[in-house]
C-alpha cells in the first residue's frame, strides 16, 4: 500500500547514490524519496525485495551483519518474544541466572539478557534460549526456521542486490562506540563482512538504534563513509548535515494517514509551526 502510493501519486523514488549527488549539486528532483531499511531481518528478502521490484522503486538496507552467518534468532528480541508469547508461568529459577527466580517478569527478561549478552559464543546463547523455550513452553526451532527474529544469510544478499537493492553499512554488532578505534572497528568488520557479496564498497552509513553524536564524525571521515542516518523525524534540505540525516520512520504503528500526511510533508509544516 505504502508503495503503490508513492508511485501513484508520482513521488520521484531516488537512490540513496543519486541523493547524495544531488544533495551536493543541490538540485533535488521534485518530491525525491529515498527509501531505506535497517537491519536486514529475514522479512527485507521475503517480502520487501519482492515488493519494491514489483514498483521499481531504488532502496537501501543498511545491514548489521554479525547475524547473518548464525543461523539463529538476534538473542535479546528472541528473549523478548518468548516473555511476550508465553502463557505459560513456569518458575525460570531452573535456569540458575542471578536475579531470575519466578515467572515472567520485566525484571528477569532483563536479568536473563544481561546474563546472556556476557557469553563469549553465540553457541551458549542458542543453549540459553533454549532453555529458556522449554520453561516457557515455546517452540525454538520453529522460531528459528520462520526465521521471524533471523537476518538475512550472506549468501542470500545477493538475491537483494539482484533485484536492485543496494547494502551499506550499519556496524557488524549493531553498536556504535563513543570510542573511536572501537567505532572504526565496528565499520571496518561490517565492511570486510558483506563487501565481497556486493558489487561496489559501502559508503553511507546508519546508526544503529538512532543514538548519534557528532563526536562520530570524524570516524566517518577516517573510513571513508559520506553519509549518516539517523531516526530523527524530519525531512532532508540542502543545508542538513550529511552525517546526520533524518527520516521518517514508517512501520504498523503508523495509520495510512499519517503515513501520507508525512509524506507530503504536511506533518513537517506542522513541527515547523510547533517548534515556533
Ligand atoms: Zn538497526
Amino acid at each position: 500500500m505504502r508503495m503503490k502510493y508513492l508511485q501513484d501519486k508520482q513521488y520521484n523514488v531516488i537512490s540513496l547514490d543519486d541523493f547524495y549527488h544531488h544533495k551536493q549539486e543541490q538540485n533535488f528532483p521534485d518530491d525525491a524519496v529515498v527509501i531505506t531499511i535497517d537491519d536486514g531481518f529475514y522479512s527485507t528478502l521475503k517480502v520487501a525485495n519482492d515488493v519494491l521490484a514489483k514498483y521499481n522503486l531504488p532502496s537501501t538496507l543498511y545491514l548489521t551483519s554479525y547475524y547473518c552467518d548464525k543461523d539463529c534468532p538476534i538473542f535479546m528480541l528472541a528473549a523478548q518474544y518468548m516473555f511476550y508469547k508465553s502463557n505459560n508461568n513456569a518458575d525460570l529459577s531452573a535456569l540458575n541466572i542471578q536475579g531470575v527466580t519466578g515467572g515472567i517478569s520485566d525484571e528477569n527478561l532483563n536479568n536473563i539478557i544481561k546474563h546472556g549478552s556476557k557469553f563469549k559464543t553465540e553457541e551458549e546463547r542458542i543453549d540459553l534460549l533454549k532453555a529458556l523455550a522449554e520453561l516457557l513452553n515455546i517452540d525454538y526451532f520453529a522460531l528459528n526456521s520462520e526465521r521471524l527474529l533471523n537476518l538475512i544469510k550472506f549468501e542470500e544478499i545477493d538475491q537483494l542486490v539482484n533485484k536492485g537493492m543496494d547494502i551499506q553499512l550499519h556496524t557488524h554488532r549493531h553498536t556504535f562506540p563513543e570510542n573511536e578505534d572501537a567505532a572504526i572497528e565496528e565499520i571496518e568488520k561490517n565492511r570486510a563482512k558483506i563487501d565481497p557479496y556486493l558489487p561496489k564498497t559501502q559508503t553511507h552509513f546508519c546508526y544503529p538504534s538512532g543514538v548519534w553524536s557528532e563526536n562520530h564524525w570524524p570516524v566517518f571521515e577516517k573510513t571513508g563513509v559520506k553519509t549518516a542516518t539517523t531516526c530523527e523525524p524530519r525531512l532532508i534540505y540542502y543545508d542538513t548535515p550529511n552525517y546526520s540525516l533524518d527520516r521518517i520512520l514508517d512501520g504498523s504503528n503508523l495509520a495510512q494517514i499519517e503515513y501520507e500526511a508525512e509524506v507530503s510533508g504536511f506533518v513537517e509544516f506542522i513541527r515547523k509551526l510547533r517548534g515556533k
